[in-house]
């Protein structure tokens, strides 16, 4: 998405040159509302993405011991979040690698129950095209 901002904005420059004045205003004002649009939709989707970092950890906070989560993403920008959150959770230590003990007193809350997400089978994906991208990652409270 920014990519195309860019080069809408390059695309905004190469005419500038070339135009007259109002024309110019013109094409400025249609970029920037193209932009707006962009960087609106580029919000929405980072305050998900911020919903579901707060949630998760709310989340496993809520569980019993033994009890699990699981969550099924259809996009990397969520998976890479599901699985920093719950490898965080496992292991929360965040002593400098050299230290021979942890000093920094954080528990872990969990484990990954399967250490690589489970990806759609055969048999699904041709059920279910949709389930393509989609990843599902468990993470158990002790
Ligand atoms: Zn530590």
């Amino acid at each position: 998405m920014f990519r195309q901002g860019m080069a809408a904005a390059w695309r905004a420059e190469i005419v500038s040159g070339a135009c007259s004045r109002g024309i110019r205003r013109k094409i400025r004002e249609k970029i920037s509302m193209e932009n707006l649009l962009e960087i609106k939709h580029m919000r929405k989707a980072f305050d998900e993405l911020e919903v579901l970092k707060d949630s998760l950890d709310d989340m496993i906070d809520l569980l019993k011991p033994g009890g699990r989560i699981c969550v099924i993403t259809f996009h990397s920008l969520e998976d890479r979040i599901v699985k920093t959150i719950f490898k965080t959770n496992e292991n929360p230590c965040t002593c400098p690698s050299n230290f021979p003990v942890c000093v920094c007193g954080n528990k872990p809350k969990g484990r990954l129950v399967v250490k690589k997400p489970i990806v759609p089978g055969e048999e699904e994906l041709t059920k279910n095209k949709r389930s393509k991208s989609s990843k599902l990652r468990v993470f158990e409270r002790i």
